[in-house]
């Protein structure tokens, strides 16, 4: 079998390309290359379909981290609890606005924060919490957000993972993913459950002041034109790539749709297998599958890795370092954390392709062969 991908960008583009290249087009056509109508529009469409009254666009999702921290005034010194197992770019922000990351231990069968870990790392320095809604999964938000209010901190949702995904609390409510905290953030980096064909990224609050400041820290400080009040950046989505989420933005819950059966179809042919803990689907959690990312035991992993791609499949760890053993951070303290799932997690985990476009025969091919491997090495 050929053309095995992890994500296949191009099949999902000929399937909308007349569309796309429309919408592309008549941003040439007007060449208002900045701040065009369709960064309003999108960013309109998109406050309408996460049900949260502020859409901040911005030009990436790190990006997003970082004016989400910067508008909420956080300063140096100040802690901000977030898990180690992560995709880096949430804790680099951290530590590029000189914050200091208390890294949180994750729950085993979700990947995220383990909400029973956070308070213990809580101390009078500490500010906000950053969950991080890992592999399309939402994080366990509704103590989260009972510990933020109890402790008077900011939560900042890291949603780059799982937009179109929600969470519903206790009493049935239903939120989408990054409306619930202080702050949520997302990327569209190509490859993210919305993408767009470069970069871009939002910030999304519930909260009118806040969105002000939002947008004046993305836009240099400035609310009025040459008039900079506080410290910004200059970080802007494209109008091509609004025009080109204005497109995708339609088709993200069948996308999510079409990831869920990926997610399907790999659970029902990995069951009860001995070496594999498939994905946990947390019941509060409508999970959108960036990721399909499997525990697996008693295989070496490199070795069914290479196996794998001799036979036309790629599969990847994500993640393989965590923050807490990265260079950057190592003058940061851990002793008071027990992060020993999280150095578990990065030896045993693999991900294997999910993706919008994939077909029943790739789906066949990937998971048998994946079995055979494991059962022989
Ligand atoms: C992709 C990602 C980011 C950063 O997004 P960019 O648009 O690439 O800057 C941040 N956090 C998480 C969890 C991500 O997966």
């Amino acid at each position: 079998m050929t053309n095995l991908q992890m994500v296949d960008l191009k099949t999902q583009y000929q399937n909308i390309k007349n569309e796309i290249d429309a919408s592309i087009q008549s941003v040439l056509d007007s060449t208002a290359f900045i701040n065009g109508p369709q960064v309003k529009e999108f960013t309109a469409n998109l406050e309408t379909y996460l049900g949260v009254k502020h859409i901040i666009p911005c030009a990436n999702g790190t990006d997003a981290l970082q004016i989400a921290m910067m508008a909420l005034d956080l300063k140096p010194g100040d802690e901000i609890i977030t898990p180690s197992y992560t995709y880096f770019a949430t804790v680099e922000v951290v530590g590029l606005l000189q914050l200091v990351p208390v890294f949180c231990e994750v729950n085993k069968d979700t990947f995220t924060i383990d909400v029973n870990e956070i308070e213990k790392l809580i101390t009078p320095k500490t500010k906000a919490i950053v969950p991080v809604h890992l592999f399309g999964q939402s994080a366990d938000m509704e103590p989260i957000l009972a510990i933020a209010q109890k402790h008077n901190l900011f939560v900042i949702e890291d949603n780059a993972q799982a937009i179109g995904g929600s969470y519903t609390f206790s009493d049935g409510t239903k939120v989408a993913n990054g409306c619930m905290g202080t702050i949520g953030t997302t990327s569209f980096f190509p490859s993210k459950n919305l993408g767009c064909y470069g970069d871009g990224g939002a910030i999304f609050t519930n909260d009118s002041e806040l969105a002000t400041r939002l947008k004046m820290v993305a836009n240099h400080g400035q609310r009025e034109k040459y008039i900079h009040e506080i410290i910004g950046c200059n970080s802007r989505l494209d109008t091509l790539q609004a025009a080109i989420l204005n497109v995708k933005l339609k088709y993200l819950d069948a996308y999510c749709d079409a990831r869920r059966k990926v997610a399907d179809y790999y659970d029902a042919k990995f069951a009860n297998h001995p070496k594999i803990k498939t994905p946990y689907r947390a019941p509060y959690s409508h999970h959108v599958y960036h990721q399909y990312t499997m525990q697996v035991n008693g295989v070496d992993r490199n070795l069914l890795m290479k196996k794998l791609l001799e036979l036309g499949i790629p599969s990847m760890i994500y993640y393989p370092i965590p923050a807490h053993k990265q260079k950057m951070f190592e003058q940061v303290d851990i002793s008071k954390t027990n992060l020993d799932l999280t150095n578990w997690l990065v030896e045993n985990v693999i991900s294997l392709p999910i993706h919008t476009e994939m077909t029943d025969e790739q789906l066949e091919y990937i998971s048998s062969n994946f079995l055979t491997l494991l059962n022989t090495l």
